[in-house]
């Protein structure tokens, strides 16, 4: 019998675990031809979570779960799950039930089929703002187009992985991920099932505006260096333009061109400004490589069963 893994990151997810635990029970009672086990990973939960996930397991032997020492993120958490994982599929979905257990055989059915990486996309934004939708929007035409990797719209975590993707996800060490960009990295045998997303049964969704802002500016720094070459572009642009000014700044005879006090005014601050931006974008590429420079490990566990 194959073996299949639900892997559940979780931070204060205590209202949403009962009834998530319920509907996972229906499903792997319903689909009895495959070995069923539900990883969580517990993310530095402030609330009984992990109180929750230990009393499940007293009762259902199928439960495992990786406590790690502090809340790493998201991206971390399924990270450390993938590398404990040791079934031949993982499906990995969210706690609050935005990911419905019910597409799962769906998803199942495809992997039979040969895909290595069955990717659920909902067809709607059902509970994001109309700020979170625009600027998803925006992200991903940046992205798509200064990254060399494609990288699917309203594609997120919850997908059904083969052993094949699961390997080679953990060979990707990178502390600081990008996981939805991986996954196109990664290549094999990729299909799409769509799904309308429901509203988040409990408690508050945890990305507010800083968080996805640090995943937009991780899903761009680690799969391009386009913005290194803007840089280098606007850099080139600028000195051209200034070298313009000094050597035929008098001899088009224009008027604001002869009042120089405005114009090394703007030269002073345009310049300025454009250095600030080249050394803030270097910035950012230098301190990824310190954090990828240092061996430091990913995520510490305090307890695994
Ligand atoms: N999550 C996590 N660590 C964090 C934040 C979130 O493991 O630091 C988990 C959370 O418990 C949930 C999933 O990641 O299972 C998605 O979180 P959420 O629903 O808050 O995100 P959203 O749907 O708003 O993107
Ligand atoms: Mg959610």
């Amino acid at each position: 019998m194959k073996k299949v893994s639900i892997l559940i990151p979780c931070r204060n997810e205590e209202q949403v675990l009962p009834l998530l635990v319920e509907r996972l029970d229906l499903l792997i009672e319903s689909s009895t031809n495959y070995q069923w086990e539900i990883l969580f990973v517990n993310d530095g939960s402030t609330d009984s979570t992990l109180n929750l996930i230990k009393s499940y397991r007293e009762k259902k032997n199928y439960i495992r779960y990786i406590d790690l020492s502090r809340n790493f993120g998201k991206e971390i958490a399924m990270m450390a799950g993938l590398d404990f994982v040791e079934a031949d599929a993982v499906v990995i979905m969210d706690a609050d039930l935005q990911h419905p257990p019910e597409i799962i055989p769906e998803l199942l059915q495809f992997w039979e089929e040969g895909y290595d990486d069955v990717a659920a996309q909902r067809k709607s934004l059902a509970d994001a703002t109309l700020f979170k939708n625009i600027s998803s929007k925006v992200f991903h035409a940046i992205l798509s187009r200064v990254s060399k990797t494609p990288i699917q719209e309203h594609v997120g975590d919850f997908r059904l992985l083969d052993r094949v993707c699961i390997d080679a996800m953990c060979q990707i060490r990178d502390a600081q991920r990008y996981t939805k960009g991986l996954y196109s990295w990664i290549g094999f045998k990729k299909k799409i099932v769509m799904y309308d997303e429901p509203l988040r049964s409990h408690g508050k969704g945890k990305f507010g505006f800083n968080q996805l802002m640090d995943l937009a500016i991780e899903g761009i720094t680690s799969f391009t260096i386009a913005p290194l070459r803007l840089s280098l572009f606007l850099g080139v642009f600028f000195l051209v333009l200034s070298f313009g000014f000094l050597f035929f700044g008098n001899s088009f005879n224009i008027e604001w061109l002869a009042q120089t006090q405005p114009i090394v005014l703007f030269a002073i601050v345009f310049m300025g400004g454009i250095q600030l931006l080249t050394i803030g974008i270097l910035g950012e590429y230098l301190g990824r490589m310190f954090y990828e420079a240092k061996p430091r490990p990913p995520y510490l566990i305090r307890e695994k069963v």
